[in-house]
């Protein structure tokens, strides 16, 4: 197509330019990154093939290898003082051997979804997310953990209070400038409540974009802390006694230029396609619990004294619910999802998360957007949740569901059985 053909010439033509790298993640949402020679991939980009055996979640040794398509549209120029010279960026979608989307990525899956609805019924689905982390002393604080039990802040932070020249600040300042320079729209930036911890807010994309900005954005973080001296940490809850980190993810559909969630009139000027929007999260909240919540930390932050969600319900203001809706006005009204950690695989979640709000059952629960139901306080029953949960089969395929369970089985088993509390070896993991 256009775009491809654009991106081809524009590659053959720029001398600067020599390598070029392919990033795709696994189903647990690590991302992977694979460089490929400009010169080889110009001839050879119909026909790229990979080992899917060693990429977790992804096929068995017998059946390993995997074809990989490109996504010229998701093409970005990275500056070279951070990711190196010569080199840009191109995400990639992984096909099986019969030239269909590969079930275990779920970029794939998500994308196949979100083309349907728009060609089928001319849908938009938007998506926002905020994204909060910590910021840590030295380069292998992560590694350092598990020899102390402790991460060490940088400062001790506060709300929007730091110096304009804090090391938390700069480090804010250059993340969101690499943003921009790759032409990603910013809305604000800002340290979070606990000592340490940032979080930088987008405007709306379209779904695909959106995650793969989440993506981009944890790496580009983590390599800016790294040549500060730091390490950017996406972990849930890396501290006990101070606030966690979340990804509430904010999302909207919308037809042409009109959103599908705005309704003047409405309760809270959300409309009723919005509202069976969330009657239908709230009803599968718990089959989707693991996707939103997949490491064993995740379920430390799911606490009210800390601003983070435990409880399945819809309210505009109290922050203990899972789904709030914000105050918005014709352009911008969305449903917040609260409960969703920095950890999720993004695609995943929010592949999920419209899929369940769109195509999703509503159930007969008594004052379902009020009612005292809660969301698990540890992985071991959100496992429990998914692996018997129909609709997980029904959006996923049970292949998909089996190797997903069986993953993060395995991680729970790595950890201490020590519900609820903190304990000295959470799950690191490194996406
Ligand atoms: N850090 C809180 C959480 O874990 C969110 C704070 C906020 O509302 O921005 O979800
Ligand atoms: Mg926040
Ligand atoms: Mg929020």
């Amino acid at each position: 197509d256009e775009i491809r053909e654009k991106r081809l010439k524009y590659l053959s033509d720029e001398k600067r330019i020599k390598a070029v790298t392919v990033l795709f993640s696994d189903l647990e949402g690590r991302l992977h990154l694979l460089d490929y020679d400009k010169k080889f991939l110009l001839g050879s980009y119909e026909n790229l093939t990979f080992d899917g055996s060693s990429i977790r979640g992804f096929t068995a040794q017998k059946e390993s290898d995997l074809r990989l398509g490109i996504d010229w549209s998701a093409f970005y120029w990275v500056p070279a003082d951070i990711f190196g010279n010569g080199k840009v960026l191109v995400f990639g979608s992984v096909i099986d051997k019969d030239g269909t989307p590969y079930s275990g990525d779920l970029r794939g899956v998500l994308k196949k979804y979100s083309d349907t609805l728009y060609a089928e019924k001319g849908l938009t689905l938007n998506a926002a997310n905020e994204i909060e982390g910590f910021l840590f002393a030295g380069r292998d604080a992560e590694r350092k953990f598990h020899e102390t039990g402790k991460f060490e802040f940088i400062n001790t932070g506060g709300y929007y209070h730091v110096l304009p020249l804090d090391p938390l600040r700069q480090f804010i300042d250059t993340s969101a400038e690499v943003q921009r320079s790759m032409g990603f729209q910013n809305e604000k930036d800002h340290p979070e409540v606990a000592p340490s911890q940032f979080e930088i807010n987008y405007s709306y994309g379209e779904v695909v974009a959106a995650a793969d900005q989440i993506q981009l954005y944890k790496l580009l973080t983590r390599q800016i802390a790294n040549n500060m001296g730091y390490t950017a940490s996406f972990l849930p809850k890396p501290v006990v006694g101070v606030n966690g980190s979340g990804m509430h993810t904010n999302v909207s559909i919308s037809k042409g230029k009109t959103n599908l969630f705005w309704d003047e009139k409405g309760q809270e000027q959300l409309s009723g396609y919005g509202w069976e929007f969330i009657d239908r999260i709230l009803t599968h909240a718990l089959d989707i619990c693991l996707v939103l919540n997949p490491s064993v930390n995740s379920y430390r932050r799911l606490d009210p004294h800390f601003e983070a969600p435990n409880q399945i319900k819809a309210s505009a203001t109290d922050r203990g619910s899972m789904v709030r809706v914000p105050i918005g006005n014709s352009r911008s009204m969305r449903v917040e999802v609260r409960s969703v950690a920095p950890d999720a695989n993004p695609y995943l979640a929010l592949y999920s998360i419209f899929k369940t709000g769109i195509d999703g059952t509503t159930s007969k629960i008594e004052n379902l957007r009020q009612a005292e139901r809660y969301l698990p306080d540890n992985i071991y029953s959100a496992i429990e949740d998914f692996k018997a949960s129909k609709w997980i089969g029904q959006i996923l395929g049970a292949d998909v569901q089996g190797r997903y369970t069986d993953l993060k089985q395995a991680s729970a088993d790595r950890c201490p059985r020590a519900l609820g509390t903190f304990v000295k070896a959470p799950e690191v993991q490194y996406h």
